[in-house]
């Protein structure tokens, strides 16, 4: 150690504090990292790996990147999972005594990144913090640092867990250290394998210390104003996750400003199944937000309101009157084109705004910050002016607290020069006006010129001198020429400075003075520009509460309008909500299907209540419209639950507390289970949970299995619905045995898709009719899809074959039977038809098909 020159021997003690951080340590234009961070960063980041003279025998390994640019590199280190403490000179290294004093100023992590080029505006960056409870319950904790959202909450068990850890998706998860290998095994096989897992400290998680933190933080004697005083499984995370911020961002939370405590109740729990089959922020398919239903009512002007637009749509409400007061203000908003157009006008000139506070806060706000600020507020008035017009309760409350922030964008006006450079050191940065001692300085490089002129012209009078001048040189600066034969003339104040041949030069004290001032006047401009612009900062520092309120405000305003906006330009109409259990849409839309297809979108109704009408049993050919139309009656539900008006005649829609979605199949190869036990795991996951307040969307149940298993499950299924459970539920299903539990059971109505046969071909209406089917027509559906004109004819001769054997063992046609179907595998059948009768002909693929005939004809 004692060989050490003394900069590595302050880089290595910074980098004892931060051992598994990659320390990147300024020296001059660049950020330098040593050792095996050296090593580490120059694989990842692909730059040059040099050394550098250390005092010891070897040069110790280095490579750096330049400070302008540094934020491509940390986001490229953290997207490969490693995390980078930030060391700066603490000191201006031109006022340094020795060596600069340096120190780390932050630690980023992938879950409290702020800088703009690693983040996505329209989406939010979480790190979320999961506390252990007793018996199964969890607090957890969520913050946002690009913005200063910072949430609190509690959750029941695992499951209720998983769903907020899916809806959030954050970057990064904190767990004490002595839960952190067992929540690995909890979610190691999920998808959050991927995200960043950081043990931290238990003691920061106890509630004394969590409690203390927070305090501390908000600068308060009790939580109680934040309404988590009882909370204290969410205390505990919450305190431990901002002591962690407190330990990696330093002094760069002032805009975290308010801990928000989530109240589950006042939200539908909507289970990562559902939001992904009703494919709300992205597609099944692509996992692409085109497509979804956020894509659709996407009509956001700011990023801010985007963000909140996909919080609310995963957050739909569960109580009336907010729910309606949200219709009300997308009601009126939608009403009047004024309205509508200058929302959408105005809001498009706002910018980031939380971005921008979250810069104020960490000190790395700009000169352009501050005129996007500017710009900003500029338009605050305006929405003041609009809001002040409305009438509904909602908008009426956003005018009420719309703080206009008249003395912020004054400062800011008077301060900042339009054409301001981004960086803050170099200059040109404040306003002519603004400070007297810039002014001064400004004027004076400006004005050397003529100051020289008249001083000169002055000097010639003064003196009679009449060739006298005034020159410069890079070695004695400014000077007056005098030639020698006026050497006479010279009066005493002037000072010798140069003897040249046929001349002397020069100085006197007004010229030395000129001199300082207007070489001095370029870089005192810039030091005292910066000074200035560091005041402007902390300013804003101290109003970052005010400026946030309003950023909140303009996001749910944006929200709002993006609603009506939405409403108007597609013919939505308001749905009309009650308590009463009664759901009555008429021509219905799917709202993504019917903008994204060329064909005319087939409106359908959908009738269900809490007794006759209780469940729909819809049958229909595949292609037919089924899954249309179910997730149609889904995303109806839901978006009258976000308070957005849906694509309909008119609606009528009951509070709904869940909805689940059993869609499709897939195998989820993550967790290596097959498609039918993700089936019957999802299928659990309804029938325990559901209650007679919710809605059931169950498309081909049993899909997965054998057609005798899988039948058998769907019929279970619908009886325990139906008996025990009482959910509205549409019940899509391919076996038309089902139909026959519409006899069975009260609440429970048969529907089709109606098709229309012309000769052997099938045209697809897209309407829900009642009454159900008694053929798949899956044979017609291969025929459509392609498959060869023989496989078809062989399969239609097959079918009608099956079809005699089944009359003739049974008596009867299978439809009219009465007792639910047997066993095929059990009854005494030639093993081809026993094939034959297990072959799920809609799922069948034309290769399938085609071995299949193969095969049969061999026996025949
Ligand atoms: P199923 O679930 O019965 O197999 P889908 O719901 O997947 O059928 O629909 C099949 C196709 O029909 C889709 O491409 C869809 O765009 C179209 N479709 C469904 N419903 C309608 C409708 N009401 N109007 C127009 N086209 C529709």
């Amino acid at each position: 150690m004692a060989e050490l020159t003394p900069m590595m021997k302050q880089y290595l003690d910074l980098k004892q504090e931060y051992p598994d951080c990659i320390l990147m340590f300024r020296l001059g234009d660049f950020y330098e990292m040593f050792f095996e961070d050296a090593e580490t960063a120059a694989r990842v980041l692909e730059i040059a790996l040099t050394g550098r003279n250390c005092g010891l025998k070897e040069r110790a390994p280095m490579c750096g990147v330049p400070y302008h640019a540094v934020d491509s590199y940390i986001s490229k280190l953290i997207a490969n999972g490693y995390k980078v403490a930030i060391c700066d000179q603490l000191e201006d290294p031109r006022a340094a005594q020795g060596i600069v004093k340096r120190g780390v100023t932050r630690v980023v992590t992938p879950g409290t990144v702020v800088e703009n080029s690693i983040l996505n505006e329209s989406e939010n960056n979480y790190i979320l913090c999961v506390h252990y409870g007793e018996q199964g319950r969890y607090g957890i904790s969520y913050c946002d640092v690009s913005t200063g959202e910072f949430v609190l909450e509690e959750l029941e068990d695992d499951t209720a867990l998983f769903n907020e850890m899916t809806r959030l998706n954050p970057q990064e998860l904190l767990i004490a250290d002595s839960h952190a290998k067992e929540f690995l095994i909890m979610t190691g096989k999920t998808r959050f394998k991927n995200t960043f897992v950081n043990p931290y400290f238990d003691w920061a998680f106890e509630a004394k210390a969590a409690e203390k933190a927070l305090r501390g933080h908000f600068k308060v004697s009790s939580l109680k104003g934040f309404g988590c005083a009882e909370m204290v499984l969410g205390v505990c995370a919450a305190g431990a996750l901002m002591q962690y911020l407190i330990d990696t961002q330093k002094n760069a939370l002032l805009h975290i400003t308010t801990l928000r405590t989530l109240n589950e109740r006042a939200y539908m729990i909507l289970d990562p199944n559902t939001r992904r089959n009703l494919e709300l922020t992205q597609t099944l398919m692509e996992n692409s937000k085109r497509g979804s239903l956020l894509w659709l009512l996407d009509k956001t002007q700011t990023a801010m309101g985007a963000r909140l637009l996909k919080k609310i749509v995963l957050q739909p409400l569960k109580h009336l009157d907010a729910i309606n007061e949200r219709l009300d203000a997308v009601g009126e908003i939608r009403e009047s084109i004024y309205l509508r157009e200058s929302l959408a006008d105005s809001l498009k000139h706002v910018y980031d705004l939380e971005r921008i506070i979250s810069r104020i806060s960490y000190g790395s706000i700009d000169a352009k910050d501050c005129l996007s600020l500017k710009r900003s507020i500029g338009i605050l008035p305006e929405l003041h002016k609009l809001l002040g017009e409305t009438k509904s309760v909602l908008l009426s409350r956003l005018y009420s607290g719309l703080d206009s922030l008249q003395d912020i964008y004054e400062l800011l006006d008077s301060s900042i020069s339009e054409d301001a450079p981004a960086g803050i050191m170099d200059g040109n940065i404040i306003k002519p006006g603004y400070d007297k001692e810039i002014d001064r300085l400004i004027s004076a490089s400006k004005n050397g010129k003529a100051w020289l002129a008249e001083l000169e012209a002055r000097e010639k009078e003064e003196t009679g001198i009449k060739n006298l001048k005034i020159g410069y040189n890079k070695v004695f600066g400014y000077y007056i020429e005098v030639t020698k034969s006026n050497l006479s003339q010279v009066p005493y104040r002037y000072l010798r400075k140069q003897t040249l041949v046929n001349c002397e030069r020069y100085i006197t004290e007004e010229l030395k003075e000129m001199e300082d001032t207007i070489l001095g006047a370029e870089e005192r401009r810039k030091a005292i520009e910066y000074e200035a612009f560091l005041k402007i900062r902390d300013m804003l520092g101290e109003n970052v509460g005010r400026i946030q309120s309003c950023a909140a405000r303009v996001a749910f305003l944006d929200v709002l309008q993006s609603f009506a906006c939405v409403a108007y330009e597609n013919a939505y109409v308001r749905p009309e909500m009650a308590d009463d259990g009664l759901l009555d849409i008429r021509n219905g839309r799917h709202p993504v299907v019917e903008s994204i297809r060329r064909q005319e979108f087939v409106p359908n109704d959908a009738l269900l209540n809490d007794d006759t009408q209780n469940m729909l049993l819809i049958t229909g050919p595949n292609m037919a419209g089924k899954s249309t139309y179910m997730r149609q009656v889904g995303l109806i539900v839901l978006m009258a639950h976000i308070g957005c008006f849906v694509p309909a005649s008119s609606a009528h829609i009951c509070l709904v507390d869940r909805i689940f979605t059993r869609v499709g199949a897939s195998d989820d190869l993550a967790s290596g289970q097959s498609t039918f036990m993700v089936e019957m795991n999802e299928l659990a996951n309804i029938l325990n949970n559901a209650t007679p307040k919710s809605l059931l969307i169950l498309d081909e149940i049993g899909r997965g299995t054998s057609t005798t298993d899988g039948l058998s499950i769907a019929w279970a299924s619908v009886e325990y619905i139906i008996n025990n459970i009482r959910a509205k539920t549409l019940f899509a299903t391919h076996y038309h045995e089902l139909v026959e539990l519409e006899n069975m059971f009260d609440g429970i109505c048969n529907y089709s898709v109606a098709v229309k046969e012309v000769g052997h071909d099938i045209i697809f209406l897209h309407k829900i009719v009642k009454g159900g089917t008694d053929r798949s027509f899956g044979i017609d559906v291969a025929k459509l899809a392609g498959l060869p004109e023989e496989v078809i004819s062989q399969a239609r001769i097959f079918l009608d074959r099956l079809q005699e054997y089944e009359i003739s063992l049974n008596g009867l046609p299978r439809e009219r039977k009465e007792e639910k179907p047997e066993n095929p595998s059990t009854s005494a059948l030639p093993a081809y038809i026993a094939e034959l009768k297990n072959v799920n002909i809609d799922t069948l693929t034309p290769i399938e098909a085609l071995n299949l005939v193969y095969s049969l004809k061999k026996e025949l």
